[in-house]
C-alpha cells in the first residue's frame, strides 16, 4: 500500500473542500476502498474520513418517504422496521449482499460508489481502460463470465456490482450531494450511474469533490416487492443476474410493474418499455416473454457470459410468476 495522509472531516463542506484536492479520496466503511488500495488499484495520497459526520440517520420525509443518511450502515438499513415494512425489496437486496461483517461496516453512499468486480480491474498487471484509460480491455477476449451483456462498449464490459442500487433503481430513489460551497444537488438514481462509452473510468455523474449526503426514497409504490439474486454460491457472491421487482396485480391481471436488473450492465438496468408491456396485461407467459424481449433488446454476450441472456429471461419469468401468484 502506498503512503497517504489521513484527515477526519468535521463538516460536510470541509470534507468536500478536502476531497477536491488531487489524490484525495473519501473513506466511509472502507470495505471496497481499502482492498483497492492494498492491491494498488487505487493509490490516493490523502484520505478524508467522514465517519464522524452526523449523516447516519434514517428520517421520514413530509411526502411519506424515507431519507437515508450516507453513513447509515447496510445492516442498519436492512433491519430498519420502516424499510422492512414499506421497502421490502431494499431490505432483501441489502441482505443478499456481501456478509454480515461487511454489511456492518458498508455504508449507503459507499455501496453506490463501490467499483466493479471485473477480475482485470483488480489485477494491475493486466490492461484495463477503467484503471488506466487507453490501456485496453482484457475482459473482451478473456474471462468474462461475470461481465455485462447490455450497455457495453468496445472500451469496457464491466458490471456494477451493487445489490442495493438495483433495489433503489426500482424505487426511483434520489441521491443528494453537497459540494465545497455547501450547494446541494439532487440526482435521480437513473442518472447517477453511467454507461462506459469511451470513458469507463467515469462511473457516476458526481463532480469532483462532491459528497453524497443522503439517498431519498419516495413513498412506496403499490404491489408485491421481491429481490431475486442468481449467483454461483448461495451467499457471499455477487449477482450473475438479479431482479428487483415491484408488481401490482390482482386475479391474473397486472396493473403495473417495475423491474430493475443487476449483473447485466455498468449500471442498474431498467427499461420502461418492458414495464409498459406488462402494464394492464395478463399475468401469463406471453406477457412475460414480451417484457423479457424488451429488457434484452440489443443484448450481446462475449462468450463466457452468453448464458446471461437465457438466465435473464428465466429469472424474469420466475419473478413475475411469484409476484402475480394469487
Ligand atoms: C468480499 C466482499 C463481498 C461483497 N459482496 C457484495 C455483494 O454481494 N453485493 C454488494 O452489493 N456488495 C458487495 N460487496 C461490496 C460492499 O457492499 C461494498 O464494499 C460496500 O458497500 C462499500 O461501502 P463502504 O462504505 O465500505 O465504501 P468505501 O470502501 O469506504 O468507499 C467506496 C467508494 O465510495 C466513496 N465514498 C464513500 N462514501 C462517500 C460519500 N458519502 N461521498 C462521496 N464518496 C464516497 C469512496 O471514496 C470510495 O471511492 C462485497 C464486498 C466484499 C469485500
Ligand atoms: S471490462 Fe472494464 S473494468 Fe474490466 S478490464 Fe475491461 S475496461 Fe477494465
Amino acid at each position: 500500500m502506498k503512503a497517504f495522509t489521513y484527515q477526519r472531516a468535521d463538516s460536510v463542506t470541509q470534507a468536500a473542500t478536502a476531497a477536491i484536492k488531487p489524490g484525495a479520496k473519501i473513506i466511509a466503511g472502507g470495505t471496497n476502498l481499502l482492498d483497492l488500495m492494498k492491491l494498488q488499484v487505487e493509490t490516493p495520497s490523502r484520505l478524508i474520513d467522514i465517519n464522524r459526520l452526523p449523516l447516519d440517520r434514517i428520517e421520514e420525509t413530509p411526502e411519506g418517504g424515507l431519507r437515508i443518511g450516507t453513513m447509515v450502515r447496510n445492516s442498519d438499513l436492512a433491519a430498519d422496521p420502516r424499510v422492512r415494512l414499506r421497502y421490502g425489496v431494499l431490505s432483501r437486496a441489502l441482505l443478499a449482499g456481501a456478509s454480515a461483517q461487511l454489511r456492518n461496516k458498508a455504508t449507503t453512499g459507499g455501496n453506490l460508489l463501490q467499483r466493479t468486480r471485473c477480475y482485470y480491474f483488480y489485477d494491475i498487471t493486466k490492461p484495463c481502460n477503467k484503471r488506466i484509460p487507453g490501456s485496453g480491455c482484457a475482459a473482451l477476449a478473456g474471462f468474462n463470465r461475470i461481465h455485462a451483456i447490455l450497455g457495453t462498449s468496445e472500451h469496457c464490459i464491466a458490471t456494477h456490482p451493487s445489490d442495493m442500487a438495483v433495489a433503489m433503481r426500482a424505487l426511483d430513489a434520489k441521491v443528494e450531494t453537497v459540494n465545497r460551497q455547501g450547494e446541494t444537488t439532487v440526482i435521480p438514481i437513473a442518472e447517477f450511474h453511467r454507461l462506459p462509452g469511451n470513458t469507463p473510468e467515469i462511473e457516476t455523474s458526481l463532480k469532483p469533490g462532491e459528497i453524497i449526503t443522503s439517498v431519498t426514497l419516495p413513498p412506496p409504490p403499490p404491489g408485491v416487492q421481491v429481490y431475486r439474486k442468481v449467483r454461483d454460491r448461495a451467499s457471499y457472491a455477487f449477482a450473475l443476474v438479479s431482479v428487483a421487482a415491484i408488481v401490482d396485480s390482482a386475479r391474473g391481471r397486472i396493473r403495473s410493474a417495475r423491474l430493475a436488473f443487476g449483473g447485466l450492465a455498468h449500471k442498474p438496468w431498467r427499461i420502461e418499455q418492458a414495464e409498459q408491456r406488462l402494464a394492464n396485461a395478463s399475468a401469463d407467459t406471453a406477457s412475460f416473454n414480451a417484457a423479457a424481449n424488451a429488457v434484452l433488446e440489443g443484448a450481446r454476450g462475449f462468450s463466457g457470459n452468453d448464458f446471461k441472456l437465457p438466465l435473464t429471461r428465466r429469472t424474469l419469468h420466475s419473478v413475475m410468476a411469484e409476484t402475480t401468484r394469487t
